[in-house]
């Protein structure tokens, strides 16, 4: 994907998941820019505010020729860094971090299960 079309999908990816995330009441700010320390993606959330400033570097993400779903994912663990913020206070940044990566994990896994069957 060019970096062009990661930007596209990043968006699309924010503005289909927010109200799933109970997000939609959220001031998301996203940005494109590059990152030098080799992350791709990084949230800054103010839980109390119900504020976050996202950002992507899809320059990067186009390099490693990230698929539809790593960026769908990438997105999801930022999305998911505003949802958990507010623990933060009661947790250390490392735990913080393994629990956004666990609960991206589940996430993922939820959506690429079969739809459970109706009886
Ligand atoms: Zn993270």
């Amino acid at each position: 994907m060019t970096p062009a079309e990661v930007k596209r999908a990043v968006i699309r990816d924010i503005k289909g998941w927010r109200g799933t995330f109970g997000l939609n009441e959220w001031t998301l700010n996203y940005h494109f820019e590059r990152h030098d320390d080799g992350e791709v993606a990084t949230c800054t959330a103010h839980w109390e505010y119900h504020e976050a400033r996202l950002t992507f570097d899809a320059d990067q993400m186009s390099v490693k020729d990230f698929s539809r779903d790593e960026i769908r994912r990438t997105v999801l663990h930022e999305l998911l860094h505003c949802v958990c913020d507010g623990y933060k206070r009661y947790h250390e940044r490392a735990l913080l971090e393994e629990m956004v990566s666990k609960l991206t994990t589940i996430v993922v896994r939820c959506w690429e299960a079969p739809e459970p069957k109706e009886k």
